[in-house]
């Protein structure tokens, strides 16, 4: 396993972690869900992600039964929840959601009760809130810093206006400002990691934990001929998520990563993970599983990296073409 630090913190991540959402609470049942914490955590995967939302609290809790369990040193693995979603569903009150003060510090409570920890590694604000200051938020991430019930604090999906701001605030006030950004980014999605964060890589120093690095599994080509029934795709109540991902485009240039995969000696899973990977303002790429085999097969893409030349990447670019435009700096 490669660790990369956490942007300007002292924090080692795993280049590759384990995620839990959709699988952890509804795909996985506990036995799948702790064969796969082992076996990443075997291949020296050190973090792991989760959130209050995910199957509505469930996930952490489960997660936290397979941690009880494992009894590994606390010291040798990270653990993260995020804050913003809430865990009721549609039936959250007004204060049960968002980034007020009270929802990040009752959010955090519930947290480590689920997880039966005293303090999570990462906390992140799942996503901005327009409704709570900047000020309030910050603050508030300080204090359970100092309280210790988290030892840093990022975003999840915040522009880079955003980031920015928070910086600006915590460094005025002498604050904690956040330590690392949560985004999505794969072969389709790039603008937030090569464009709109640009600067903050330059000037702020971010790490990055990065989110569907096989745009929830489209990468591994497994709908390259329709949509296996025991597939994220192929999930009730996963619509929303199909027709966003899903699309006939999409599928023919995944089928030409899938010949150069081929040619490679490689999956397009593996090659799509490392393509991420080649990044260097990535410190890690949480991968999701629903299967033990998944995971293990994706571990290769450490082993692809170094064949990722200038030429391959030349390659991948021609097919995909989703090559974000740069504004002149
Ligand atoms: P991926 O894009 O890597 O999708 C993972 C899914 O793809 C698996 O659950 C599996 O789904 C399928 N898959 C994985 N490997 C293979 C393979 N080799 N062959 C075939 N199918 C494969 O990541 P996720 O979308 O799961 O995201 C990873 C993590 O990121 C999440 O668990 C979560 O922790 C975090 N996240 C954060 C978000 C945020 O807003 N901050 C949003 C979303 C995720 P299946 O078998 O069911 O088809």
């Amino acid at each position: 396993m490669e660790y990369r630090r956490m942007g300007k913190t002292g924090l080692q991540l795993s280049a590759l972690s384990l995620g839990s959402w959709v699988t952890f609470g509804k795909q996985v049942d506990d036995k799948i869900s702790d064969e796969l914490m082992g076996i990443a955590y075997d291949n020296g995967i050190n973090f792991f992600d989760n959130a209050e939302v995910y199957s509505r609290s469930e996930s952490e809790k489960m997660m936290g039964r397979i941690l009880k369990k494992k009894n590994w040193n606390r010291s040798s693995y990270l653990v993260s929840s995020k804050v913003f979603f809430g865990w009721h569903g549609p039936e959250n009150k007004p204060n049960e959601k968002g980034l007020s003060r009270k929802h990040i510090v009752e959010a955090c409570h519930e947290a480590l009760e689920r997880f039966q920890l005293s303090y999570l590694d990462l906390y992140y604000c799942h996503r901005p809130d327009k409704n709570t200051p900047m000020e309030e938020i910050v603050r508030t991430m300080n204090t359970l810093i100092q309280q210790g019930k988290i030892l840093y604090w990022g975003t999840s999906e915040w522009s880079g206006a955003e980031i920015v701001e928070a910086h600006l605030i915590a460094r005025q006030l002498g604050l904690e400002p956040p330590a690392m950004e949560q985004p999505q980014y794969n072969l389709f999605e790039r603008y937030k990691m090569e464009v709109d964060y640009y600067t903050i890589f330059r000037n702020l120093g971010m790490g990055t934990t990065i989110w569907s690095p096989l745009a929830s599994g489209l990468l591994s080509g497994k709908y390259n001929n329709g949509i296996p029934a025991d597939s994220r795709m192929g999930l009730e109540g996963f619509s929303w998520l199909r027709d966003k991902t899903l699309n006939e485009d999409r599928i023919e240039r995944v089928k030409k990563l899938s010949v150069l995969a081929q040619e490679l000696e490689t999956t397009p899973a593996c090659l799509s993970i490392a393509w991420c990977l080649k990044n260097p303002n990535v410190t890690s790429a949480i991968l999701g599983a629903s299967k033990p085999q998944q995971l293990n097969d994706n571990f290769k893409s450490l082993e692809l990296l170094p064949k990722l030349t200038v030429d391959v990447m030349e390659q991948i670019e021609t097919i995909m073409q989703t090559k974000p435009a740069h504004p002149e700096y």
